[in-house]
């Protein structure tokens, strides 16, 4: 049995950028995109391009914005035969806005758009049914229902010897309270692969300090723990080599949305492609970095044969 394909469940979206860094929407301002985005469509697009089997199960609008990330899916080679077309609603959306201090303004349309609809439906059950990895996004959260989606592919894919990564990415503007809390817990507990960015670490573990999360974590059976640092790179933490860091590549910064979810694919990919954890991190470092210099969450997705000129114009190592 082939366990390559990984799949994932969650938002598709197309994401609307502000042109000018400031808070929020109070005044009339411009805007640039639609750009194709949503967390677990990033990260699958991110798996497909680097070499990986990919597939998504998710729900789009018969619109325009879903059409642009139902066909970038496709021309990267992610499975889309698991997104189901919704009448009668539009494809999801986010508005941002940057901040001067890097923090962003949200405003999500994902609970009452098509996104919202991502259901296990026949489609994703036979995508289930070949996959050997589920990616579990802390965003997709966010849509009623999609925890029972989830837990059914975690369930399938773990009994036939597959795997499962999370990443705990909930942004605040998305967060549910108790309900958030529980499924957190649940999902980490069949976690074999954890990908959180800096205090997620903390708050998933319910820990003070970095090492007392990360002891946490790798007593529950997490095996491998990849932390994300932003533009100070990347840990690697796991009872077998104990912890490893990873240095950011020097990159201008243009726009850091989707590195997490490129950085956590191209980490899974790579790993499971039968790569060391340090080169994994190398690669995954690398995908991250190349995206933030592009504008659009989507845009600097980037293929093995691209992280490999980056790294090695970095004069960084590749052959570890
Ligand atoms: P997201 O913005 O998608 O939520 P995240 O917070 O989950 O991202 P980050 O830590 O911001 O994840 O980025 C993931 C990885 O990408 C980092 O660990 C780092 O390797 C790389 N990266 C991100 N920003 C930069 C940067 N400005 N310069 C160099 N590398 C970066
Ligand atoms: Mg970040």
């Amino acid at each position: 049995e082939n366990l390559g394909l990984t799949i994932t469940v969650g938002e598709i979206l197309v994401e609307i950028m502000a042109t000018t860094v400031g808070a929020g929407f109070l005044s009339p301002q411009s805007f640039v995109g639609p750009f194709p985005s949503g967390a677990p469509a990033i990260f699958i697009d991110q798996v497909a391009r680097f070499g990986g089997a990919a597939g998504i199960v998710a729900a789009v609008g018969a619109d325009d914005f879903g059409t642009i990330n139902v066909e970038r899916l496709r021309a990267d080679g992610v499975d889309v035969s698991a997104i189901a077309t919704i009448q009668g609603k539009p494809t999801g959306s986010a508005f941002v806005r940057y901040r001067p201090d890097g923090a962003r303004d949200f405003v999500f349309n994902i609970t009452h758009s098509a996104a919202g609809e991502a259901r296990m439906t026949e489609a994703a059950r036979a995508l289930v049914a070949k996959s050997g990895h589920v990616h579990v996004m802390g965003s997709a959260f966010a849509i009623p229902g999609i925890a029972a989606a989830l837990v059914e592919a975690v369930a399938t894919v773990k009994a036939r010897g597959g795997s499962v990564s999370f990443d705990p990415n909930i942004r605040k503007e998305l967060a549910q309270a108790d309900e958030g809390r529980k499924l957190v817990d649940d999902v980490l507990a069949v976690t074999d692969l954890l990908l959180p960015s800096g205090d997620e670490l903390l708050v998933a573990a319910d820990a003070a300090t970095e090492e007392a999360a990360v002891e946490r974590l790798l007593n529950l059976g997490i095996g491998e723990i990849a932390l994300k640092r932003g533009s100070a790179g990347s840990s690697h933490f796991s009872r077998q080599f104990g912890r490893v860091d990873c240095p950011a590549f020097s990159v201008e910064e243009i726009d850091p949305t989707g590195a997490g979810d490129c950085f956590g694919a191209a980490y899974l990919t790579s790993r499971r492609a039968g790569l060391a954890p340090a080169r994994a991190l190398l690669y995954a470092n690398a995908a991250g970095a190349r995206t933030v210099t592009r504008q659009g969450p989507m845009e600097g997705v980037s293929s093995r044969e691209e992280l490999d000129e980056f790294i090695a114009a970095a004069g960084r190592e590749v052959g570890i």
